[in-house]
């Protein structure tokens, strides 16, 4: 029997050890590429180099061949598909070192962004972040989080296997996973809360006298019951589907009449 083939990319860069906890993981059980971006990428979303010419090194790193992509996550993942052999079966991305909640968070998220250009190209997608209880640890360097990762490896060998044999539930066209940091309780399906930080600009002066901008956020938002946010606080391992489509369908005919009192349709 042919084993399934994943490939695995991120938004923390290649040596981050949330992707090779993952690694560890999943080969296993199936056989895994990995292509990822260089450096770290956080915060990328899905944008794409098209003004760019892109470099990719073949690396070793923990004595496995992997793909270095000197771009944005979805570069990594457009190489991965199209520049290194044949499609593979599902796209992993992550694990990222801090969880990924929110309408507001997902579409900034390169770990979100390159399950959602997978699966724009037709290939079922789940992007696995962790919980991390300290936010300065979100902002080290992910090659030396001393972090402890069975319990992730064990929830990405729970789940993968199962994208892997049954797809994604019809309606969903990737999936968004998140990981507590301390004892899990369970899984839950969950709604994207809507948002979750408070935004503020802070300016500061630099030693010649320009200012500089910081963009921040304190998390303020309690989304309530139910959603991502608050059951992943809870310790349950949050799975949101996640589709592509951004069409606020029961909003079309409100626009329709809008546009008809105003004589434009
Ligand atoms: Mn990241």
């Amino acid at each position: 029997m042919t084993r399934p083939r994943i490939l695995l990319t991120n938004d923390d860069g290649v040596n981050s050890a949330g992707l090779w906890a993952a690694y560890e993981a999943m080969s296993v059980f199936a056989d895994v590429t990995v292509c990822a971006p260089a450096v770290q990428q956080s915060a990328a979303g899905r944008s794409i180099s098209i003004f760019d010419a892109l470099r990719m090194d073949e690396i070793i790193v923990n004595g496995h061949t992997a793909y270095a992509v000197g771009g944005r996550p979805v570069d990594a993942l457009l190489l991965g598909l199209f520049a290194l052999g044949p499609k593979p079966d599902l796209v992993v991305s992550g694990v990222n070192l801090g969880e990924n909640l929110t309408s507001e968070s997902i579409t900034t998220s390169g770990t979100v962004g390159a399950a959602m250009e997978a699966a724009n190209q037709g290939v079922p997608a789940v992007a696995f972040s962790l919980q991390m209880n300290n936010d300065g640890d979100k902002f080290t360097d992910p090659r030396t989080h001393a972090g402890d990762f069975s319990a992730v490896k064990k929830v990405v060998s729970s789940l993968v296997p199962l994208y892997l044999s049954e797809g994604m539930p019809e309606g969903a066209d990737l999936v968004n996973v998140n990981i507590p940091a301390g004892d899990i309780k369970g899984y839950r399906v969950v709604k994207l809360a809507p948002r979750l930080f408070e935004t503020s600009v802070e300016k500061r002066t630099d030693p010649r006298g320009k200012p500089y901008y910081w963009i921040c956020g304190e998390q303020y938002f309690n989304p309530g019951e139910g959603y991502d946010a608050d059951v992943l606080h809870a310790g349950y391992v949050t799975i949101t589907p996640l589709t592509l489509d951004n069409t606020a369908h029961a909003s079309c005919g409100r626009t329709e009449e809008m546009l008809r009192r105003a004589g434009i349709l």
